[in-house]
């Protein structure tokens, strides 16, 4: 069962007396108590609209917003809370307050629960704190279920809610911690923040490849990843490409990953019906799923190597030494299972163990790891035959800010994934039913057929295979589509002749 607490206007209320008492007793004297002193003696407020503003008045609660002071003081403030919960465990950060109490028996669970609401009531009344019982948030988590016991849950006269979901931190747990409200909700977020990437991928006047990956991954990412390593091994029994996703997740987690896949597709300028793959390993990043993934594992070995603090380090261990709750951990069991899996390439590719390696070669070598795993998946994939020319092996890419201009940018990627207005995609999609090239009119006009064998493009031709001879770069439909040194060039040729 677990107590979600939320303290109305917890800065604005603290009391500076009970602060500077806090402060004493945590043992702060000489310049430095005088410093806090001073810094809220006296303080001042007024309101400011427009051109004019209010008289003074003095304030005795709360510091300034924003201040390093006001926040240290306030997690001193807070942190005695802790004393008033001897039945529960308890997190605290900033003033998000968790209590949690694990009973097999319903009642005594409830009493415990009262118990140590009633001494946070007396503490919020010690403190000038307000815990607004209406904004309580109780979960019954597990089992047994609290059930008719429920009403009997008591805070300062008044009965906090019950309730099947809650925010915490930012993540939604629901009571049956299967994590589809998170889910639902991070899609619902990252739909709204689209807008940012969207307003830039006009085939015309959109940005580069580069800048609009760069978007994304500051403006979009970071919802699809926030608290993911909790509910990403849930989507599935066991982690690989090849195993289905799980019923009850299938829906939601299908809807986010189309959204990902809409982005990837749009950073490129790839039409709808792009086979997906294709685009993302154009775009040389992996699938959403197994983004996160690496994601979570990354953390994992942080976590390993102590480098991500020494509470949850001791908790894994804890974890890790009782079999029974090991495999019911939906995080750590699952992660250590898949780098345990991706280790044995890493250590027949590298001689390296990545648990006992430094946590940056590990980070990397896993990395590889999953991109090698993914490079299976790419060459059993029977689709887009040009598209495996082009990029034999799925791998990190990056593209370049430089482009002759967005439309033929565009078109540059799109040829890559045999998507570009060649005969044969005309043909393809109905726009026209001659294939055979507009030039010489005799053989079937793919990219292969312009780039390197059409006798009437000879003399643009020689002038690209100068190019790559300059720099050393072999003369191939791979090296002419990914290499960053041929990339003008080859713009300017389909400018000129493929449009
Ligand atoms: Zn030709």
């Amino acid at each position: 069962m677990t107590a979600l607490l939320d303290c109305a206007k917890a800065f604005d209320r603290m009391h500076r007396g009970v602060l500077l008492e806090k402060l004493w007793s945590t043992g702060i004297r000489g310049k430095l108590f005088e410093l806090v002193i001073s810094y809220y003696y006296r303080r001042r407020q007024r309101v400011k609209l427009g051109k004019s503003t209010s008289d003074f008045c003095k304030t005795n609660l709360g510091g300034p917003q924003g201040s390093v002071i006001t926040v240290i003081s306030w997690l001193i403030y807070i942190n005695d809370i802790t004393l008033a919960m001897n039945e529960s465990e308890c997190g605290l950060f900033v003033d998000d307050v968790c209590a949690w109490i694990a009973d097999p028996d319903p009642s005594k669970c409830i009493k415990r629960l009262n118990a140590d609401l009633d001494r946070i009531y007396n503490w919020s009344v010690c403190n000038t704190m307000v815990f607004d019982s209406q904004k309580f948030h109780l979960l019954d988590i597990g089992k047994p279920n609290i059930g008719k016991f429920k009403k009997l849950a008591e805070f300062n006269g008044t009965s906090p809610t019950w309730c099947s979901e809650a925010k915490y931190l930012g993540i939604i747990i629901d009571n049956k911690l299967t994590f589809t409200p998170m889910l639902n909700y991070v899609t619902e977020k990252v739909s709204r923040s689209l807008w940012r990437l969207f307003n830039h991928t006009n085939h015309v006047t959109g940005a580069s490849v580069r800048s609009l990956k760069l978007i994304f991954s500051a403006w979009i990412m970071p919802h699809f990843i926030y608290g993911s390593p909790i509910w990403i091994f849930l989507m599935y029994d066991n982690f690989h490409y090849s195993s289905p996703l799980r019923p009850q997740y299938k829906k939601c987690f299908e809807n986010l990953e189309k959204i990902y896949n809409k982005c990837c597709r749009n950073i490129l300028g790839l039409p709808p019906g792009t086979s997906n793959l294709a685009v993302l390993v154009r775009l040389g990043i992996m699938p959403l799923n197994y983004l996160l993934a690496y994601r979570a594992c990354t953390w994992y070995l942080r976590i390993v190597k102590g480098l991500a603090g020494s509470e949850v380090h001791d908790q894994l261990w804890n974890l890790y030494s009782d079999d029974e709750a090991w495999t019911q951990t939906c995080f750590f069991r699952p992660a250590y299972e898949l780098i345990k899996r991706l280790n044995l390439y890493v250590k027949d590719a590298h001689k390296i163990d990545i648990f006992t390696a430094p946590f940056h070669v590990g980070r990397r070598l896993l990395k590889e790891a999953f991109f090698h795993e993914l490079n299976t998946l790419w060459n059993d994939y029977d689709g887009c035959k040009i598209g495996h020319i082009i990029h034999p092996e799925w791998k990190p890419l990056k593209w370049q800010n430089l482009m002759t201009c967005k439309r033929v940018n565009v078109q540059y990627h799109r040829l890559a994934v045999g998507r570009g207005n060649t005969q044969v995609w005309y043909d393809r999609i109905g726009i026209s039913v001659n294939k055979n090239c507009r030039f010489c009119k005799n053989t079937e006009e793919n990219i292969e057929h312009l780039f390197l064998h059409c006798q009437c493009l000879t003399t643009d031709r020689v002038l690209l295979k100068s190019k790559c001879e300059a720099h050393n770069i072999t003369f191939d439909l791979q090296t002419l589509f990914t290499h960053p040194k041929l990339q003008i060039p080859v713009e300017k040729f389909i400018a000129k002749h493929i449009t």
